[in-house]
C-alpha cells in the first residue's frame, strides 16, 4: 500500500517530467485565503502542474514586504491536499530548505539574487545533502554563465540529480522594454553546456509588465524551452509585490491557449529533405562569408602596412562612421537590424585591428 508521502512524490515526479512544465502561482504568499484561491483557480484551468509561491522574498531595499516567511509553508501545503498540485518556493539558506522540505514542499528553487552569491548556493547544497528533491536554479542578476554554471555544480555534488534551469533574464542599467533582458543566446548557451537539464523561461521577471508576456512566452517555446513558470494572483493590482507583471489564474489560461506550441521534430521526410536542403545552403553561405572575412582581413593588414610606413594611427573614427553609416542604410533595406549590424561591424572592426596592430608590431 501507499503512504499519502509517496503518492504526492508521485503526483511531483510527474509533474517535473511533464513537457512543458507549467509553473504558475503567486509572486509572494500574502495569506492563507490568497494562496488557496490562487490554487484553486489555477487548478480549474486544467493547465498547470505545479503552485509556485514566494515565502521568503529577498527584496532590492528595506521596507518593502519581505515575504510573510515560514508562517506561509502550512497554506501551501493545505493548496496541494486541496488541489492535487506540487508546490514549489524559493529558498536561500540552509534553515529555508529545512522548513520547505518539513512542509513536504516538492521542488526547491534558487532564487537570482542567490545564484550571484556562491558562500549561499553552497549553503543551500550543504542542506540538500542526502535529500531527493528537484531543485531549479535561476540565472544570475548578472550576465555570467561561469555563474549560473557553478551554482548548478554546487547542487549537483550535493547529491541532487534532478536540476533545472529558470531563465528570468539580466539586470541592466537603464531604460529598456524589459525588466531583466532576456539576452535569450546567453540561456541557449547555457542549454546547450547542460543539455541534460530542462529549460524553463520565467516570463514574468523578464517582462516585469503585463502586455509583453505573451511574446515572451511564445519566444521561449519557439526556442524549445521545457517549461514556464508564470507569476500569478487573483487580484494582481493589488499583489503585495511584483504586482505589475502578475495575471489571474484565468488571463494565464487565455495565454496559454493563444501559444502556437512546436515541437522539436517531426517524423516526416519531405520536411527532413525540405530542411536539409535549406541547411546545406546556409553552410555554404557560411562558408563563402568566411572567405570573404578573410579577405577583408587580407586588406586591412595592406592598409597596415601603409599606417605603419606613413606613421599613422590605426583607428580612424571618421572612417569608422561612415563604415557604420554606409552598412547601416544598406542593412535596414534588406531586413537586418541596426542592432546586428552595429554588433557585427564591430566584431568585424575589432578583428580589423587586431590584424594592422600584428602589421605595425611586426
Ligand atoms: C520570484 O520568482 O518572485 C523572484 C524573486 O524572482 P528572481 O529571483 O528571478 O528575482
Ligand atoms: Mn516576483
Amino acid at each position: 500500500m501507499q503512504t499519502t508521502e509517496q503518492t504526492s512524490n508521485a503526483a511531483a515526479q510527474a509533474a517535473w517530467n511533464k513537457r512543458p512544465l507549467i509553473i504558475s502561482g503567486p509572486c509572494s504568499a500574502e495569506t492563507e485565503e490568497q494562496v488557496i484561491a490562487t490554487a484553486q483557480r489555477l487548478a480549474a484551468t486544467g493547465k498547470v502542474d505545479m503552485l509556485r509561491a514566494g515565502i521568503w522574498k529577498p527584496r532590492t531595499k528595506p521596507g518593502m514586504f519581505e515575504g510573510v516567511g515560514a508562517k506561509g509553508l502550512p497554506w501551501l501545503q493545505q493548496a496541494k491536499k486541496i488541489t492535487g498540485l506540487p508546490t514549489t518556493v524559493e529558498v536561500a539558506t540552509g534553515k529555508q530548505v529545512q522548513d520547505a522540505l518539513t512542509f513536504d514542499v516538492d521542488v526547491l528553487w534558487i532564487g537570482a539574487r542567490t545564484t550571484v552569491n556562491p558562500f549561499s548556493v553552497q549553503e543551500v547544497a550543504d542542506a540538500l545533502r542526502g535529500v531527493d528533491v528537484p531543485v531549479m536554479i535561476k540565472n544570475p542578476i548578472n550576465p555570467d554563465l561561469e555563474l549560473w554554471g557553478g551554482a548548478v555544480e554546487r547542487v549537483a555534488r550535493a547529491g541532487v540529480k534532478q536540476i533545472g534551469l529558470i531563465h528570468r533574464g539580466f539586470s541592466s542599467y537603464g531604460n529598456s522594454e524589459f525588466r531583466n533582458a532576456p539576452m535569450w543566446h546567453l540561456a541557449i548557451d547555457m542549454k546547450l553546456k547542460y543539455p541534460g537539464l530542462p529549460l524553463i523561461n520565467d516570463p514574468s521577471h523578464i517582462c516585469g509588465r503585463r502586455d509583453i508576456l505573451l511574446d515572451v512566452m511564445q519566444r521561449a517555446i519557439d526556442l524549445d524551452y521545457d517549461g514556464l513558470m508564470i507569476e500569478s494572483h487573483i487580484d494582481p493590482d493589488n499583489a503585495w509585490s511584483d504586482a505589475k507583471q502578475q495575471i489571474t489564474p484565468e488571463r494565464l489560461a487565455e495565454m496559454l491557449d493563444q501559444i502556437i506550441w512546436r515541437k522539436e521534430d517531426v517524423n516526416s521526410e519531405e520536411y527532413h529533405a525540405a530542411l536539409e536542403a535549406l541547411r546545406q545552403k546556409i553552410n555554404h553561405l557560411d562558408d563563402e562569408m568566411m572567405q570573404i572575412l578573410g579577405q577583408r582581413m587580407k586588406i586591412a593588414e595592406q592598409i597596415g602596412q601603409y599606417k605603419k610606413d606613413n606613421n599613422i594611427t590605426i583607428l580612424q573614427t571618421g572612417r569608422w562612421n561612415e563604415i557604420i553609416e554606409r552598412a547601416s542604410v544598406k542593412g535596414e533595406k534588406i531586413g537586418l537590424s541596426k542592432e546586428f549590424i552595429t554588433r557585427y561591424l564591430d566584431a568585424v572592426h575589432m578583428e580589423s585591428i587586431n590584424h594592422q596592430k600584428k602589421v605595425l608590431d611586426s
